[in-house]
């Protein structure tokens, strides 16, 4: 925290005359880390934060002809001016939210400091309250889920940097490191160790680093990407928040391995928020093997620095930007928004308007959750058995030493399970033995005037809610099926099931009367009957196979008619 920021009349904050306010502005940042009122210890980070949004206030009082020097002197005025800039403002709500919660603070810290606000700033009312936003909906537009095409390039560059260009890198890396002084910079000398290895010896001929790097500085840049993409594949893959992220340490990663399953790999580090207690408690998570094999490059990134500086972070500074050994400790969450804007931005990444895409870190855990929730359905293939993994551990295993992270993931479930009951009921192309009932339940009812004729398009989106939610709460479900139908299971009918569920990986989608087949999933069918017929065009000998194969040509056939 700079608390010598520049002020209105292009002064210091630290000027003599600013004294009181100052001295009060620190006592209250002093009272929500160590002497919270009624809530946890803020961690440091959100205490920068609350810093740089109180700030936005006295720079606000600062501003007038008549400067208030001090927060006694507030008036109702210097509040309404100051909340109406706010709220006219192009910030987002969840900025606003914020800025109006560092001043509710203000007024609930006013006995801990010396010179305190008289007035209450909002009047009585929440932060949330003057937004006209409940809590739930604030958390929704707080914490945006990045959209699938970003995601998957961001993903896919990632994973790239791990898998494909960190060995070359690390071992460039390291050559410079051992030619390096103790305590000297790097100099034109050390440039000679970059030719030591040659690009296409680590199969990256085709890719950006085809060519290799050409200085110090590129290596250098190229190891900050590095490390910037080691954060993105451990947010995405664990769902943990930023702090927590910043907190993993060497041997963070615990490989379980039971006999006849899966290997279980957990991430340990330790859980700030709502723990009551500054330095946190430990907790770990579920990871899969991308996480796995993130850490595994994160140690060997910081190895040298860490050895050095005896830290055991994996976010210290990588060693080629490293002057001095010095004890820096773990990167911050700001250095990390700010590697995390130039990733994006070298990846030319940009949102519907055409302006770079703004990844926040938050954004990658809730991210987490709905890919967790639809493992099935995702995109990311790349990724798909790794969610498909921690989904499975987390439904056996998680106890929850991350609970929100668990109620966001059913928060997902629920809103797939809406989204998927909406598209079946809207849809007036259906195909398979439970979409040509649905879809023939549907007609009769509007044509008997029992549903408006409207139901399926917009004007019908409030009947279609109060439907699904009437449906919900009688217990029906409606579960995707990968790429190739949606189950609307009903145990009675199921062709396949496992206790209370359906055991999606035997579907049938063609014969069962609970599969409801709808456009979405016409490219899937599309592909079945053309591979359908180029292995016919093999013309196989085995009569079963001859035969298999007539029965899949038939049964596309009939669902894409269905379809058309
Ligand atoms: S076969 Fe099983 S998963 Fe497929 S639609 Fe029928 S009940 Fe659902």
């Amino acid at each position: 925290m700079s608390w010598a920021f520049e002020t209105p009349d292009g002064s210091r904050f630290t000027k003599p005359r600013f004294r009181q306010m100052l001295i009060a502005f620190k006592q209250f940042l002093f009272g929500l880390r160590w002497h919270p009122i009624n809530a946890a210890p803020l961690s440091a980070s959100t205490l920068i934060s609350v810093f740089r949004q109180t700030k936005r206030f006295v720079l606000h009082l600062l501003k007038y002809s008549n400067p208030v020097l001090r927060f006694r002197d507030v008036l109702p005025h210097h509040c309404e001016d100051y909340i109406g800039d706010l709220m006219r403002s192009s910030f987002n709500v969840g900025y606003k939210y914020h800025c109006l919660n560092a001043l509710e603070k203000l007024f609930v810290y006013r006995h801990v400091m010396q010179d305190a606000m008289i007035i209450d700033p909002l009047n009585g009312e929440t932060s949330g309250k003057v937004l006209g936003w409940d809590i739930s909906s604030l958390l929704e537009a707080q914490t945006e889920v990045i959209p699938d095409e970003t995601l998957g390039l961001l993903v896919r560059a990632s994973i790239d940097y791990i898998d494909r260009f960190a060995c070359y890198l690390l071992d460039v890396s390291e050559a410079v490191e051992a030619v390096r002084q103790p305590g000297r910079r790097l100099d034109a000398n050390s440039s000679g160790c970059l030719r030591l290895h040659s690009p296409s010896s680590y199969g990256l001929s085709g890719t950006k680093l085809e060519q290799g790097v050409a200085s110090l500085q590129e290596l250098n840049k190229e190891l900050c990407y590095l490390q910037t993409a080691c954060f993105v594949l451990i947010a995405f893959s664990t769902g943990m928040r930023v702090s927590e992220i910043l907190s993993l340490k060497e041997d963070c990663c615990e490989i379980q391995a039971e006999p006849g399953q899966a290997d279980l790999i957990w991430l340990h580090s330790r859980v700030f928020k709502m723990q009551g207690v500054p330095e946190g408690r430990r907790a770990k998570w579920i990871g899969g093997p991308v996480s796995a094999r993130t850490v595994t490059v994160l140690e060997r990134l910081t190895r040298s620095t860490r050895r050095r500086t005896k830290v055991r972070s994996l976010w210290v500074p990588i060693a080629a930007l490293v002057f001095k050994p010095r004890d820096a400790g773990a990167l911050k969450g700001d250095t990390i928004r700010y590697r995390l804007d130039v990733f994006v931005t070298m990846l030319g990444l940009k949102d519907s308007s055409g302006r770079p895409f703004h990844l926040h870190p938050h954004m990658f855990r809730r991210t987490f959750a709905r890919h967790v929730a639809r493992h099935d359905t995702t995109n990311l293939l790349a990724l798909k058995e790794h969610f498909k993994h921690v989904s499975l551990s987390m439904t056996d295993l998680y106890v929850g030493s991350d609970v929100e992270l668990w109620q966001l993931m059913v928060a997902e479930e629920e809103n797939l399970l809406f989204e998927s009951f909406e598209k079946a009921l809207r849809t007036e192309r259906m195909a398979g033995p439970g979409g040509s009932r649905l879809k023939k339940t549907i007609d009769a009812a509007i044509a008997e005037g029992r549903l408006p004729k409207e139901f399926r398009g917009e004007a019908g989106q409030y009947l279609r809610k109060r439907m699904i939610r009437d449906l919900v709460e009688s217990g029906q479900r409606i579960y995707p099926c990968a790429a190739s139908n949606y189950c609307w299971f009903r145990p009675e009918f199921a062709l396949c099931t496992q206790e209370d569920y359906p055991l999606l990986k035997r579907c049938n989608p063609g014969a069962c009367t609970n599969s409801i087949i709808t456009l979405e999933h016409k490219p899937h069918w599309e592909k079945i009957l053309s591979d359908c017929e180029d292995l016919m065009e093999l013309k196989p000998k085995a009569e079963p196979y001859q035969r298999a194969l007539r029965d899949i040509h038939a049964v596309s056939c009939k669902i894409l008619r269905g379809l058309s």
